[in-house]
């Protein structure tokens, strides 16, 4: 019969695709318990100037995750062993994924795998979800039900929908009838079908959260492309904005230029209105003070938080929502030798929630891993950079971008004064460079 330690050594050592041995683990020694036969394979733990035997566990192939476990690799010129554990088959983006639902788009043109990282790069991807860690052992448990051991762990998770700030909305995006669709992916084709098979006259309605949220323009950008799609095939059909903010988050000059402008009796914007809670079944969404709203398609954002894997770990103690790092190596206040990075962090000022963002985390995270596992010292001035495209229609793109330094003083990042800005205007010169911007950074992180 087998037992569970059994059970989860095979499904590590399948994970690890190390089913002909142990020995294919650098750095990794296998320990059998003589009174149950159990074996766990058994990371080196202490590694500090010895990047040939470390490992470094990502949680998370995103956009943080995916750049920070090919960066390891690169700058230890593959020495350190990098395990990533994903659930998904292949990487698929966010950004550029509203213009699916415009149906400009597929879901296939947003996706790349992961096999470049694997081949390539020596990266050992393992699809699974990582349900647990022990902080103190430095051991992650497989929700398959494997142990993983690392001398540094990076957590890139993304964020978790506050379900249980919106009365009925987790039942309702279970059921399909109010989407998300903020990770992109299958709901993402789900809600462009919604969108396509809505009676022409009927109304998209898109319910934002309050700040700090996933990707502060892609909302508004969510907005034009609906409204552009309606403009072409259902001139009657309008899009509601229903923002629990007191005004646009992000790029708003911009934005209501191109509402009154292109979209006008199509779009319409209402600030401060806080979602509440939904009614599947009549399409209403309620709030905390106005009227409700009925709509044919509802898309409905809860306000968000770190990922489950890092609030259950104990990693976000900013509001018991976001996870404080130390700026210079991303490692959690709460834990050592745990990093966390992207969407789950607790921003610095003016530092968004994005992709190229979560990009940026990844790479001083990487340099200052390499650098403590091989004795060298960490950089003590990082920078950090983003650029974030937003399509206002299926041709024209503005951008927002930023600079942010490290301050030694303040031991935090700051905005770089006059670098970075906003487009002087949505143009379409803009939407080539942002598929020239996607390609790149999807080849930083996967390529
Ligand atoms: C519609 C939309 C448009 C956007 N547009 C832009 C844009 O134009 N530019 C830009 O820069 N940003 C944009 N963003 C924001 C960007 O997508 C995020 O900021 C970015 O993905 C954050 O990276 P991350 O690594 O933190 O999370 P993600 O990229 O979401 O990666 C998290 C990964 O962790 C995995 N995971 C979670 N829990 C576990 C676990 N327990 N075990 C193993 N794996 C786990 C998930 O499956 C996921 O693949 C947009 C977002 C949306 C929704």
């Amino acid at each position: 019969m087998m037992t569970t330690s059994m059970k989860r050594r095979d499904v590590l050592l399948k994970a690890l695709g190390a089913g002909a041995g142990l020995a294919g683990l650098s750095g990794c020694v296998a320990r059998v318990d003589r009174d149950s036969g159990a074996v766990s394979v058994v990371g080196a733990m202490n590694a500090i100037g010895k990047p040939d035997v470390a490992r470094v566990l990502v949680v998370g192939g995103g956009y943080g995750g995916a750049t920070a476990a090919k960066y390891v690799r690169l700058l230890s010129q593959y020495k350190i062993e990098v395990v990533l554990v994903e659930p998904d088959a292949a990487f698929v983006s966010c950004p550029m994924s509203n213009l699916v639902l415009g149906g400009g788009r597929t879901i296939a043109d947003v996706t790349r795998p992961y096999a470049t990282l694997e081949k390539q790069h020596g990266v050992r991807v393992v699809r699974d979800m990582i349900s647990s860690v022990d902080a103190t052992q430095r051991i992650a448990v497989l929700a398959s039900g494997g142990e993983i051991r690392y001398d540094k762990l990076i957590l890139s998770p993304g964020v978790e929908m506050m379900w249980t700030e919106i009365t009925n909305l987790r039942a309702a995006s279970q059921q399909g009838r109010v989407l998300q669709a903020w990770k992109a992916g299958p709901e993402t084709t789900a809600l462009r079908r919604q969108i396509e098979t809505m009676p022409d006259g009927g109304v998209f309605a898109i319910a934002i959260p309050e700040a700090p949220y996933r990707c502060p323009p892609g909302p508004y950008e969510r907005a034009c492309i609906v409204a552009n799609y309606f403009k072409a095939a259902k001139p009657r059909s309008k899009v509601l904005i229903l923002d629990a903010n007191e005004d646009v988050t992000s790029k708003g000059p911009l934005f209501k230029k191109v509402w009154s402008e292109s979209y006008k009796g199509i779009l319409e914007y209402r600030p401060q209105h806080k979602a509440t809670g939904v009614d599947a079944a009549t399409g209403t969404i309620k709030f905390e003070i106005q009227e409700d709203v009925r709509a044919a398609v509802l898309n409905v954002l809860p306000p968000m938080r770190a990922g489950a894997i890092a609030v259950q770990t104990g990693l976000a103690n900013s509001n018991a929502r976001w996870c404080n790092v130390n700026w210079l190596n991303f490692e959690s206040t709460a834990a050592r030798h745990i990093h966390v990075i992207g969407d789950s962090i607790q921003i610095a000022a003016l530092m968004p929630k994005s992709g190229h963002m979560a990009n940026s985390h990844a790479k001083v995270t990487a340099a200052a891993i390499v650098a403590e596992l091989s004795g060298w010292d960490p950089d003590p001035a990082p920078m950090l950079t983003n650029t974030c495209y937003s399509f206002v229609d299926d041709k024209r793109t503005v951008h927002i971008a930023s600079v942010h330094a490290y301050s030694e003083d303040e031991k935090t990042f700051k905005p770089v004064p006059g670098a970075g800005g906003l487009s002087p205007a949505p143009n379409e010169q803009e939407a080539s460079y942002a598929w020239s911007w996607a390609r790149s950074i999807w080849a930083d992180a996967l390529a």
